[in-house]
Order: structure tokens, then sequence, then C-alpha cells
């Protein structure tokens, strides 16, 4: 009998953990999860491991761990509490793959310590890569841990590069919805709210990356995603307007031939994929019928609208820890935003004065990507008013 695979999921409790256990719960026979962890969540979190049955559960937040602990008492669920446990629980060795579901800097810690522990890594942290993509990819070359990412456009690529020669590729493209304010002029921007950047055209996701895609800084960490990733240089790498979601990216080859990748856009696609790798899992859900997509559509980004796109191409040519100061200030810009506290285009002039005040670093250990991190929040916060 085939032996199940454990996957610890970090955020079981998010858009993208909760999809996770959406594949689990539909492979039984396949997979187990055996870590679920939460930031805050912990309602969510005693459910789902009353339904699942991990072996243990992380809450980060301490202030929940006794609501947590009380419920699951008598289960012979581990219960555990705090960030730090995150990154201890994850190299445990019945442990087979890691899905980085957390948001933000806060996934850096927990992938590394997977990736020492020779875990695979079903990557949905962009964040990770963004942060110390170059760190990320000098510990892989030294470990047995591989990452397949979850992130669609990623997934998308994956697909189009299996079987080919890497020599052989010019060009990466990677496909943008637009987000909701596509087709919004920039001087309605200065005044749109949460509310509205909230909603999406074709994604349900998380709050934070909800964001980000509607001022395509999310676009800017998939370019600086797949350049680690895949080893491409920024300057390879296109990214054109695709609001149909449909082709989830390309990729171009030597001979001028272009390859892409289409799917109905739902996050339990891809998820499926990496966690089946290299199998493909069969499911009866999710086919698309091509006919009732006549209409494809591709135009170039406004890169005056969404300022956010060049910030990221400029500190990925910079490398360092450049796009380690962008992710820290925007992290800060998005959740001032999210209160309330600033206006849309105010994020932008956040990320960049934060960028242009903390000392870059040519090539930064991890204590640097650590110490980075607290800065330009410490600085963004000053550009909040
Ligand atoms: P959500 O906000 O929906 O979920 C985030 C998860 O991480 C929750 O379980 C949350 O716990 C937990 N979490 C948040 N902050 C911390 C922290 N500081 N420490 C520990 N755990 C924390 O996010 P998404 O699922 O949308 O996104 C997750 C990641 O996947 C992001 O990096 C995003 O960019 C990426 N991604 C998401 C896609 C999507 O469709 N949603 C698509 C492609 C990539 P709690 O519930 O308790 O707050
Ligand atoms: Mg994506």
């Amino acid at each position: 009998m085939e032996t199940k695979r454990n996957i610890a999921i970090l955020g079981s409790t998010g858009s993208i953990g909760r999809q996770t256990l959406d594949i689990i719960a539909e492979y039984t026979h396949l997979f187990h999860a055996s870590l679920l962890t939460a930031h805050s969540s912990a309602e969510l979190l005693i459910e789902q491991a009353l339904r699942f049955k991990p072996q243990r559960v992380v809450i980060a937040n301490e202030q929940r761990y006794d609501m947590v602990k009380e419920a699951l008492a008598g289960t012979g669920i581990e219960v555990l509490a705090g960030h730090e446990a995150i990154a201890q629980a994850v190299v445990d060795h019945d442990i087979d793959t890691v899905v980085t579901a957390m948001v933000g800097y806060s996934g850096l810690a927990p992938t590394i310590a997977a990736i020492k522990a020779g875990k695979k890594i079903a990557l949905a942290n962009k964040e990770t890569l963004v942060v110390a993509g170059e760190l990320i990819t000098g510990l892989l070359a030294s470990s047995s841990s591989v990452v397949y990412p979850v992130d669609s456009e990623h997934g998308a690529f994956y697909q189009c590069l299996v079987g080919e020669d890497r020599n052989n590729v010019s060009k990466l493209i990677l496909t943008a919805s637009g987000g909701p304010f596509r087709t919004t002029p920039l001087n309605r921007l200065a005044t749109v709210k949460a509310a509205d950047a909230l909603r999406h055209p074709n994604w349900d996701m998380g709050a934070k990356i909800t964001i980000d895609s509607a001022t395509m800084m999310n676009k800017g960490f998939e370019m600086i995603e797949a350049k680690w990733l895949f080893g491409v240089s920024h300057d390879h790498i296109e990214i054109v307007v695709h609001p149909q979601s449909i082709v989830h990216s390309m990729v171009e080859f030597v001979d001028g031939s272009v390859k892409a990748q289409l799917g109905l856009p739902d996050m339990h696609l891809p998820i499926r994929y990496a966690l089946g790798l290299p199998a493909r899992l069969a499911t009866d859900n999710y086919h698309m019928s091509v006919a009732d997509y006549a209409t494809l559509t591709f135009e170039r980004p406004d890169f005056d609208k969404f300022p956010l796109l060049g910030i990221a191409y400029e500190a990925a040519a910079r490398g360092g820890n450049a796009a380690c100061i962008v992710n820290a200030a925007n992290e800060v810009a998005v959740a001032a935003f999210l209160r309330d506290d600033i206006g849309f285009l105010d994020i932008a002039r956040v990320v960049e004065n934060t960028l242009a005040r903390v000392p870059f670093i040519d090539s930064p250990c991890y204590d640097d990507y650590v110490n980075t991190n607290e800065e330009a929040r410490r600085v963004a916060e000053t550009f909040i008013n």
C-alpha cells in the first residue's frame, strides 16, 4: 500500500491554507495534514484540527494558546504557541512537504528551517523569495530540498518548462489581471478606499495580496519570485496585462515559440499541481470549456499609474537587500492603507521613500535581512502621516 505523504500547512486558516486542505480532503488516500499553523484564528484552527487530525498545531499568537489547548485536550493533538514554534515544528522528520501559505515576511524563518531540513516546499509565500531570494537559492543549492511553486503564474512557468532546456528560454511572459483599478483613471486613484481595492475581479484572496494586486506590487513581487525560481534575469521577464486570467503565464523560447498554460482562475489548480508533482492528480472539477472564453486580450501595463512595478524592476536590478526594503515598506504601507491611515497612492510613495532612505547592502547575510526588515519598517512608519 502506498504511504501517505505528510503535509505541513503554514497558515492553514488563510485563503491558500484552506484551499490546500480542500485538496487534502479530495485525496485522503495520498495526503495527511500533519501540521497546521495559524496566527490568531483559533476557532478555525480548532475546527480544522478536529477534522483533519494533525499530529501538531501551532498558534503563533500566544494569547490564543489556552483556548486551542483546551479545545483539543484529549485528542492527542499537540498544541504549540509562538512564532518560533512554527520554525521548530516544520523540521519534524515525518513531514514530507511544507506548504508556505503564511503572509509576508513571517514566512522567511520557517521556510529557511524547512529547506535546511530537506523538506519539499510548496511555495505560496512569495515574499520569502522577494526578501531573500539569493540566500534561499544558495540554501537550496546545498540541500536536498526542492521548491514547487504554488503561485499560479509560476506554476504556469513550471509547466511550460517541463522537458525544456533552460538555455533555450528567451523570455518569461508574466500575466497580470490588472486588478480592480485597471481601467480607473489615475486621478481617481487618490480617493479609492480599502473596500474598493479589496474587490478583486478574478481572484478571491487574503487582504494583503489583494491590495498588492490593486497596486500591482504583487506582479512586481512575482517578477522577482520568477527571477529566483527559474534563474531568469529581470530584463528577460515581461509583464503583460491579461484581464481574463485564463492564460496563467507564458514562456518564449529562442526559436520564437511561445508556450502558455491555461486554466480557470482558481487556486485549487496550481495547489493540486504542486502537491501532486511529479504526478498529475485527476479531478472531475475545474475543467474549462475554451469556447466559453472566446476573447482573450493582452495589453502592456501602465507603469505611470502603477509605479510599484517600476520600483520592483529597480530593486531586482540593484539586488542585495533592495527588494527586502521594498517588501518591508510595502507591508507597513498596505497595513496603513487597510486602516485608512494613508491613501492608495501613498503606498508607492512610502515604498519609494523608504527604498531611498535605508542603506543598501550588496551581499546580505541572514542577519542583514533581519536588520534591513526592521530598519525599513521603522523608516516606512515615519512616512505614514
Ligand atoms: P491570508 O491572509 O488569507 O492567510 C494568511 C495565513 O497566514 C493565515 O493562516 C494567517 O493566520 C497566517 N499568518 C498571517 N500572519 C502571520 C504571522 N505573522 N505569523 C504566522 N502566521 C501568520 O493570505 P493568503 O492565503 O491570501 O496568502 C498567503 C500567501 O500566499 C501570501 O504570501 C500570498 O502572497 C500568497 N499567494 C496567495 C494567493 C491567493 O490566492 N490567496 C495566490 C498566490 C500567492 P490567521 O488566519 O490566524 O490570521
Ligand atoms: Mg500570482
